[in-house]
């Protein structure tokens, strides 16, 4: 490959398809031939061509050292897939989704609850979309989780299929992984730990290192009691105080995915409340695909909750009253550097004193 691939007119080399040519039907699966292309993804070739295929080849380089995020259509068999990897792929929106179907996750819109959550009009479908928005009964799928609007595996919001709940119009077909999205593939390949950990907000012991607990978006810590890393905590007081900051910054690629989270605590006795007062230099787009902010004030601490990138979002310049302490704010950016402006305060309510519900799928409970 190295005598060739260099040689080649890196402007007019579109495709890379890995074949097995020594193999006599060098279309067969060769499990046992494995590839390197450590050397081969240094080239300029590799890095300006648009799709690289290597369906009967495997590929034994880390997949984070494969320069591969420039491609737009990747069709790839790799030897392993290390929790590194999947970290590192989180970051990649489509590229998780597509993940997660091979392991066997569907759509969200797929479900059969899906018509409590979305709004189908099935006037505007044509035969693809049938199949896309097509759903699956009890005896041929599991619910392990609830229906998340945030979930990638969500499409966004189109003129089939729209949020009941206006909330999250921009939340749809984002795609950030979320707790539930991982978790799920817990259910379906019976992750588990031989002894309990006492998590919280959520949080389950981590099925690759037992010691530690997975938790929810931001919330962090061995036990998801304190704030994730990349955190400022603040304590709020009875008087709204205010806090700026700004986060990403000029030329921040696409790929370099980043996030942020305000941590809001109180007296546990105390109830939160927010007001986000000012966003600049948003992307207000369908999906929030560029940069948002996550307000985490719903009862479930799992739960991706209404994505705001928008100045009409009704979430915006609003007081929201948090059903979490602490109450975690996140800012995630994949396109240059916005600012907020939040206030933020505690009320004399005791969240203790709220009822209690679980989103039926296990036995955690939180405010309802
Ligand atoms: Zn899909």
């Amino acid at each position: 490959m190295m005598n060739i691939l260099p040689f080649i007119d890196e402007n007019s080399l579109k495709t890379i398809e890995l074949l097995n040519l020594s193999h006599p039907e060098f279309m067969v699966v060769t499990e046992q031939f494995r590839f390197e292309v450590d050397q081969i993804s240094q080239t300029n070739q590799w890095k300006s061509a648009g799709q690289l295929i290597s369906k009967h080849l495997t590929i034994k380089t880390p997949i984070q050292e494969m320069h591969i995020l420039h491609f737009a259509d990747l069709e790839i068999l790799v030897g392993t897939l290390s929790s590194e990897d999947v970290a590192y792929l989180k970051t990649l929106g489509n590229v998780i989704h597509e993940l997660l179907h091979c392991l066997g996750i569907m759509h969200s819109m797929s479900r059969y609850d899906r018509d409590k959550f979305l709004k189908i009009n099935y006037e505007s479908m044509d035969d693809t979309d049938r199949l896309n928005y097509d759903y699956y009964d009890s005896t041929e799928s599991i619910q392990a989780v609830p229906f998340e609007y945030g979930s990638a595996m969500t499409y966004s919001s189109n003129s089939i299929a729209q949020p009941r709940n206006e909330q999250y119009l921009y939340t749809m077909g984002n795609r950030r992984t979320t707790f539930y999205d991982i978790y799920a593939l817990y259910t379906a390949y019976q992750c588990s730990c031989p002894s309990k950990i006492d998590c919280k907000n959520g949080g389950v012991p981590n099925a690759a290192d037992c010691t530690v607990c997975f938790c929810p978006d931001g919330f962090g810590g061995k036990f998801c009691e304190d704030a994730p890393n990349f955190s400022k905590t603040l304590m709020a007081e009875a008087e709204w105080a205010e806090f700026s900051t700004s986060f990403g910054y000029d030329g921040l690629s696409e790929w370099e995915f980043k996030d942020f989270t305000i941590f809001i605590e109180a007296p546990k006795d105390k109830t939160i409340q927010v007001i986000l007062s000012r966003m600049d230099n948003f992307g207000c787009l369908v999906r929030c695909s560029w940069n948002g902010v996550e307000i985490k004030h719903m009862g479930d601490p799992r739960i991706t909750n209404p994505l705001i990138c928008c100045t009409d979002h009704s979430l915006f310049n609003s007081t929201v009253t948090s059903k979490l302490n602490p109450t975690p704010v996140i800012l995630y950016t994949r396109g240059s550097k916005q600012e907020i402006t939040l206030k933020y305060r505690f009320i004399d309510r005791n969240l203790a004193d709220l009822p209690k519900t679980n989103n039926s799928f296990d036995s955690f409970e939180y405010p309802l």
